[in-house]
């Protein structure tokens, strides 16, 4: 039984993923879409352009699913906020 556990570990050494590991393997690096595009100017009475950064409930997306950088998560947040604040955004929905 030992065996097979033992040919199985050899296997995965010989691809050469000596570094696997499951948490990082779909991991790919993102550009944030704020940084990248100088002419991209958030705008909080925009909720067209705020839809892209919530979910279909109307949450606010993680920073691991918009892309943005630190400074521009934060960004996205407060215009989503002032957004929902004039009833330009839902709080949420269903
Ligand atoms: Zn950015």
């Amino acid at each position: 039984m030992s065996d097979k556990k033992q040919n199985r570990k050899n296997n995965r050494m010989n691809n050469g993923d000596e570094d696997y590991n499951p948490k990082f393997r779909k991991m790919r690096k993102k550009v944030c879409a704020l940084c990248s595009d100088k002419d991209f100017v958030l705008d909080y009475k925009n909720p067209e352009q705020l839809k892209k950064f919530i979910n279909e409930r109307g949450k606010i997306l993680p920073r691991r699913a918009t892309g943005a950088c630190a400074k521009h998560q934060r960004d996205i947040t407060i215009a989503i906020k002032r957004c929902r604040h004039i009833a330009m955004l839902p709080y949420t929905e269903n």
